[in-house]
């Protein structure tokens, strides 16, 4: 008998109201989740935005190598290509230190919607509610960390202006790259094959935690230790098959299934659109910028890889939004909901203008959105921008107390939020930079309301086009330079209003209206804040049930089984494929290359015990309906014992839709396939420490 897989990405709380047996899994929810035990979640760890795996006892983690990409990528250089090459780390003294990764653990959480909220008046308006709140969560945090010291508090919002939970972390600062195979290996199939089934890519790599000697969390020492989680996870080599039961934890990032169709509406004509042809411009132009010159690919490997990720998942949710007509059926559902309210006096004096005062929130969104998409991708896309904005804005938070600032800001961040900028500026490249600034401000100047922001006006009245603004700007500008944006971060803001640096002087004019659309920002979270907890109230009298609540990157359970799917009319697709298909698919052009070790094991038909007993081949990658979304990429792929049997990294097309909307029929995960993770490691590259070190 197999169980229906459920649209559900349920927090810890809500593991025992499930009946995990009929679903296939043997573990109890103590053994998933126990706070006062050491339970399953005490090998699952976050790293970065993504998901990882304790499988050994020396911290050594199992991830995607998409995860890892952004450490691989800042080691490499044209003469020590890692990306190329892939690494292998002979013994600890040889793993690279990633200074920008770090890694949690989740501990314990406990609901603290009541304080939360405690901190909310009647007479505030939407952007004092929202800072309120916010400044609540803070104290939270904090007083958290000092009443356990060493670990790191978190509050998260559940339901929108309604429930919160206080999430605390082992905190883990020194993480290190261990192995990573060749990108023709881990990311085979590029972007031709990302968001699509059948997938051929071994997209898993291996780092480490460390710790200062005494056990307790620190950055990057030669002299810290392995972490010692307090389990990890068993590595089961024999796989799964098809209509197995399997299920991941992780930490999705975010879904958005409560949501309003005028939210949709939004996406689908707005914001999704926009990311499109804003992400696909610059992919095109760092390829461009890339082509000749390895040294410049590699500075731009990490961010056009991240950008064609989200550019082509966005088509994939454009499709999606349009096929499924979701927006049209949630009109229908909340034309429903509207009826039952007007039903009763009551209910209308309540929540009469409910759906009505949200859907206003979303047209003026609608309405600005050209403006301020633009605008806040003029300061992503030219990365010198990015570094002023940080610089100048951190003066001004830094003047604040600690409470009132932004968290990037605040004491307890800053030091990671300075290093990431550090990290990032050694992939900057002027060139590319300059063809950016001038991309953003031809898109702006055509965008009637940006005439109307002054420092922009001046710009674009400039006899001058576009191009030769942002030529002079960025030819002249320090901002690239690390020792000036250091200097910089000891300045206050009068003193950085004063720089002759025009590039920099843009962004300090800009800065004013940087800050309008953050209180806009804040405001509209306040208001919709409100009106969503009314909307999961009257819902949940409606439809006579409770919810789960959106990802919001907190920790997770899904389940389902491996499983076919048909994703059109007189098409089935199973869900194992092999290395048989990588061979099949190798063309010897980029993205299907397949490195000559791969292919002379794969001639020489060494397979070990990683062949698939009724396939006969070694799997390459699994498919299963467990509902994930991004954050969920490296999470463990587990078996009904809690074995792993896979790394999750992708989902179909179809199912990037899965963010709005979950469907038995088009919503599956991808993952790889453990037995291809072994033989590449162990057989094909020769890292048989490293299975050792797993216990095989
Ligand atoms: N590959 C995906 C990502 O990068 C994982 C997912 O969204 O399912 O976010």
């Amino acid at each position: 008998m197999t169980a229906k897989a459920d649209d559900g990405m349920y927090p810890m709380s809500e593991l025992p109201r499930l009946n995990l047996k009929e679903k296939g899994i043997e573990l109890t929810a103590e053994q998933l989740f126990n706070p006062h035990q050491i339970s399953l979640v005490d090998g699952i760890c976050r790293v970065n935005g993504c998901t990882g795996s304790f499988v050994s006892p020396n911290g050594l983690i199992i991830t995607n190598h998409h995860c890892a990409f952004d450490a691989i990528q800042k080691a490499s250089t044209a003469a020590n290509d890692l990306l190329t090459h892939g690494f292998i780390a002979a013994n600890r003294e040889q793993e690279i230190p990633a200074p920008d990764y770090q890694v949690r653990i989740t501990e314990n959480y406990r609901d603290v919607s009541a304080e939360v909220l405690s901190a909310v008046r009647d007479n505030m308006s939407f952007l004092e509610r929202t800072k309120a709140i916010d400044k609540r969560r803070k104290e939270l945090e904090l007083a958290a960390e000092k009443e356990h010291p060493g670990l790191r508090a978190e509050v998260a919002e559940m339901f929108a202006g309604k429930t919160y939970v206080l999430f605390q972390y082992t905190f883990l600062k020194d993480v290190r790259l261990v192995f990573a195979p060749p990108i023709a290996v881990g990311n085979f199939g590029g972007e031709v094959d990302n968001w699509e089934w059948p997938r051929h890519t071994g997209d898993f790599s291996f780092m480490r935690a460390y710790t200062a000697p005494d056990g307790s969390s620190a950055t990057y020492s030669k002299d810290n230790v392995p972490y010692k989680p307090k389990r990890f996870i068993q590595v089961a080599p024999e796989g799964v098959d098809e209509n197995d039961a399997v299920f991941l934890l992780g930490y999705p990032g975010r879904t958005a299934r409560h949501k309003t169709a005028g939210f949709l509406d939004y996406e689908q004509n707005i914001r999704l659109p926009m990311t499109v042809e804003l992400y696909q411009w610059q992919i095109h132009e760092m390829e461009k910028a890339g082509a000749t010159d390895r040294s410049v690919a590699i500075k731009h490997a990490s961010r056009s890889k991240s950008l064609a990720n989200v550019e082509k998942r966005s088509r994939g949710q454009l499709q999606g939004l349009r096929r499924a007509k979701i927006v049209a059926t949630r009109m229908l559902k909340e034309a429903e909901l509207q009826a039952y309210i007007d039903s009763d006096p009551l209910r209308k004096s309540r929540f009469g203008t409910l759906l009505k005062d949200i859907e206003s929130v979303y047209q003026e969104m609608s309405a600005a959105g050209a403006l301020e998409i633009h605008l806040l991708q003029l300061r992503q896309a030219c990365r010198a921008a990015s570094f002023g904005y940080f610089v100048f804005d951190a003066s001004v938070e830094r003047a604040k107390s600690d409470l009132d600032r932004e968290p990037p800001y605040m004491d307890r961040n800053f030091a990671q939020s300075t290093q990431e900028i550090k990290v990032a500026m050694s992939d900057w490249h002027r060139e590319t930079d300059e063809i950016m600034l001038a991309g953003m401000l031809e898109r702006l100047s055509k965008i009637p309301a940006s005439h109307e922001i002054e420092p922009l006006k001046v710009l674009f009245s400039e006899a001058k086009s576009m191009e030769s603004v942002a030529k002079d700007m960025l030819q002249k500008t320090q901002l690239g330079d690390p020792a000036f944006v250091e200097a910089c971060l000891k300045k206050s803001p009068d003193e950085l209003r004063n720089t002759e640096d025009r590039l920099f002087s843009l962004i300090v004019n800009l800065h004013p209206f940087y800050l309008k659309l953050r209180d806009t920002e804040k405001a509209r979270e306040g208001r919709l804040g409100q009106l969503y907890g009314s909307l999961v109230e009257v819902k949940q009298q409606f439809l006579a049930t409770s919810f789960i609540p959106d990802a919001n990157a907190t920790l997770r359970f899904t389940c389902g089984r491996v499983r076919a799917y048909s994703p059109a009319d007189a098409v089935v697709r199973t869900p194992i494929s092999t290395l048989k298909g990588v061979i099949e698919k190798t063309t010897g052009v980029e993205p299907f290359i397949t490195p000559e070790a791969v292919l002379k094991k794969y001639e020489a038909g060494e397979f070990g015990r990683f062949l698939h007993p009724r396939l006969g081949q070694v799997p390459v990658a699994i498919l299963y309906d467990t509902d994930t979304t991004g954050g969920n990429s490296g999470s463990p792929v587990l078996n009904k014992n809690g074995h792993l049997v896979g790394v999750n990294f992708d989902r179909c097309f179809e199912a990037t839709i899965n963010d709005f909307a979950w469907n038995q029929d088009y919503s599956r995960s991808i993952g790889v396939d453990i037995r291809y993770v072994l033989w590449i490691t162990g057989t094909v590259y020769g890292a048989d420490h490293l299975l050792s070190e797993m216990g095989l």
